[in-house]
Formats: structure tokens, sequence, C-alpha cells
């Protein structure tokens, strides 16, 4: 599975920044708020600077990173990644300082009690946002929890409260551990499911028999190159060929047989058209349908005329048997206008084709118009 690992890949980085940034501003106002209540500010006006000043930076730093330097294509992904830990870690350090230094303040008890509910918001906020990497997750809740507790542990004060902020560090850590899991559960769903449609989609698109396109792929493309055509004045070549006498093939030697020769001939016509704007396909039981650009009249009937020596000369062993037939191919081309109806050139083809059997079979037969398409 291409995401075991859980590497963080471009798109793991792009979740984990577009979940992470809009929570700067956040941090900026609750900032604001726990210097602001009782007037906290007045008495730590140096504290208040620094920390303030310090928040205000990484928060107008990770906004403008996220919105402008993160655009910069000529800036290395490991430079712009590596910007991005960094300015989240400063983020986590920052606050569990300032949270340290709050809780460590003899008195000034609804300050404290404001810090540290912001704290534990703004650190399950964090664990949520950084889930996609596990590392980045719980390192961010041990550098903003685990300086304070230390410190008050340190001068021995709130004990229970040090107990407690461990304890939510661990339950934290846990937390992250799930969501990790969620999350690189709902990516690898993800993967699959696209990875299940493109193989739908091809597979909707061939013929499972031949290997060749299908009816329904060839009219869709034959929608869209009919339009480039008359948007370039490209010239469009349609070539319907329909295996002779294909009905006794089966009736001889059973339907089996009937279907390795329409593998062979299938075969045979992906050697022969083989520009990346040929396009063929199997349009009904043993009729071929061939889609050229560009392609002058006289190279298109040389091609024509080389899969119908080809299949002449085809001889398939099937058990004792061997199965010999012909091919007849009706080739019409235009340059299409945009008023023209697509049908028409197809239809020409079909004609010419008609003429083909009518004429004895085994032959190349193209419909001449001098009207165009
Ligand atoms: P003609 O020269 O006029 O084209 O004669 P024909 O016998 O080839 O023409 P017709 O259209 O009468 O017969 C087509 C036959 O193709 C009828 C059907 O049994 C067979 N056929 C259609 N699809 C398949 C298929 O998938 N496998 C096999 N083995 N035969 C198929
Ligand atoms: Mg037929
Ligand atoms: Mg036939």
């Amino acid at each position: 599975m291409a995401l075991k690992g859980h590497q963080l890949n471009r798109r793991v980085i792009d979740d984990l920044k577009n979940r992470s940034t809009i929570g700067m501003y956040f941090y900026v106002i609750i900032t604001l708020a726990v210097l602001a209540t009782d007037g906290f500010y007045k008495n730590h006006v140096v504290f208040s600077a620094f920390f303030l000043t310090a928040m205000l930076f990484i928060a107008v730093f990770r906004i403008s990173h996220y919105y402008l330097f993160d655009k910069i294509k000529n800036i290395p992904p490991v430079v712009n990644n590596g910007i991005f830990f960094a300015s989240v870690y400063a983020t986590s350090i920052t606050w569990g300082a300032g949270f340290a230094y709050f809780m460590i303040q003899p008195g000034e008890i609804s300050s404290k009690i404001i810090m540290l509910a912001s704290t534990v918001g703004l650190n399950s906020g964090g664990v949520s946002a950084f889930s996609p990497s596990l590392h980045t997750s719980a390192l961010y809740t041990v550098l903003m929890l685990a300086p304070g507790a230390a410190v008050m542990y340190y001068y021995g004060i709130h004990l229970t409260l040090v107990f407690m902020i461990f304890l939510f560090i661990l339950y934290m850590v846990m937390i992250a551990q799930r969501a990790n899991r969620e999350y690189w559960d709902a990516l690898e769903n993800e993967y699959l499911l696209k990875q299940k449609t493109a193989e739908i989609e091809k597979i909707s698109r061939i013929d499972v028999l031949t290997g060749l396109y299908n009816r329904r792929y060839f009219d869709e493309i034959f929608n869209i190159q009919w339009k480039v055509a008359a948007r370039n004045k490209d010239r469009l070549t349609v070539i319907i060929a329909d295996i002779d006498n294909f009905k006794p093939i089966n009736d001889t030697y059973g339907h089996l047989a009937g279907d390795a020769y329409l593998e062979k001939i299938a075969e045979i016509f992906t050697g022969i058209f083989q520009r990346e704007t040929d396009f063929v396909a199997r349009y009904g039981g043993e009729e071929f349908v061939i889609l050229l650009s560009n392609t002058e009249k006289n190279a298109a009937l040389s091609l024509a005329e080389k899969v119908r020596q080809e299949i002449e000369k085809l001889q398939l062993h099937f058990y004792s048997n061997r199965i010999q037939s012909t091919i007849s191919l009706g080739i019409s081309a235009c340059v299409p206008e945009m008023e023209n109806k697509k049908e028409n050139l197809f239809e020409k083809a079909d004609k010419a084709l008609y003429q083909a059997k009518n004429s004895g079979r085994n032959r190349v037969v193209f419909y001449e118009d001098a009207k165009g398409c």
C-alpha cells in the first residue's frame, strides 16, 4: 500500500498547515485576554511586553508564511516545511514559557485560572490540528505544558495541579494517537477510492475481448476530436472495418474460435495504427473503427490496405483447425466545420464499407465527396 509508513508527503504537510494556521488568530486574542485579566500586565510589564511581542511575531510570521512565502514556488519544500515546523514548535515553547511564568507567581489567582484554562484549551486544539503527525502532536503538548509543570514541581507549588497536568499530557498523547490513526485510515480510504475509481474508469473504456477501446469511449473521443479538428482545421479520417463472412467461422468452428480470431485481428490493428493520435476501437461484434487525425488520403488508404493484406495472410490455428478470412474497409475524411454533423463522416465511411462489401469484399473503398463533411 502506497501510504504505509505514514510519510509526511505534500498532501499531509498541507493538511497540517491548513488545520493549524487558523489557530494563530486565537493565540493573539487569548494572549491579550490573559495579560488583561485583573490588570496582570501592570504588575509584569517587562514579561507582558516580551510575551505579547513574541506571540504577535510568531502569529504574523506563521500567517504570512502560510499565505505568502509558502506559495513561492522556488523555495525548496524541505526549507518551507522546516520553517513551518520550527514556527510550530516556537509557538508551543513560547506559550509554555508564558504558562510557566504565570503559574509560579504568588497570588494572581484569577490570572492563573484564565491562563490554565486557555493553555489546556489551546493545547487540545493543537493536538487535534496536528493529528496527521503523531510526533508533532505529542511534542507540541509536551513543550507547551511540561515546562510549567516542571517549574511548579521545582518550587513545590500546586503539586496536585502538577500531577493533573502530567496526567493531562498523557491523556492528550493518547488522544493524539487515536486521532492520528483515524486520519491515516481516512487518507488511505480516500487513496484506495481514487485508485479504484481510476481502475473502473479505465475498464469502462476497454473492450474485454480484444483490449481495444469500446464503442462508448469511441463515441466520446470522436466527439472531442471532432471539435478539436473543427477548431484547428485539421483533417479527420474515419475507417470502418468489418470482417468478411465471419458468421460461417462461428458456425463452423464455434464461438470460441471466432473470439480467438477477433483477438488476432485486434493485434493486427494495434500493430498498424501506432501513432499516439490514432484511435482504434471495437465498434460492434466484428466491426472495428479507426479515427485518424491529420492523415492524407493516400496515407489512410495505404494503412487500410496494409490491414487488408495482413488479415488476408492471417491463418489462425485453433486446435486442429486453420481459420482464415478477409476484411472490408470503408474510409471517409474531411476537415470539419463547427456546423457540420459528425455523424455524416461516420455514415460516409459506412457507405464506403457497404460498397466494399457489395463489390466483392476483401477491399478498401474511399468515399469521395467534393462537398466536404
Ligand atoms: P459480411 O461479410 O457481410 O460482413 O458477413 P458476416 O458473416 O461477417 O456478417 P454478419 O454481420 O452477418 O455476422 C457477424 C457475426 O459476428 C454474427 C455473430 O455471430 C458474430 N459475432 C458478433 N460478436 C461476436 C463475438 O463477440 N464473438 C464471436 N465469436 N462472434 C461474434
Ligand atoms: Mg458486421
Ligand atoms: Mg462481417
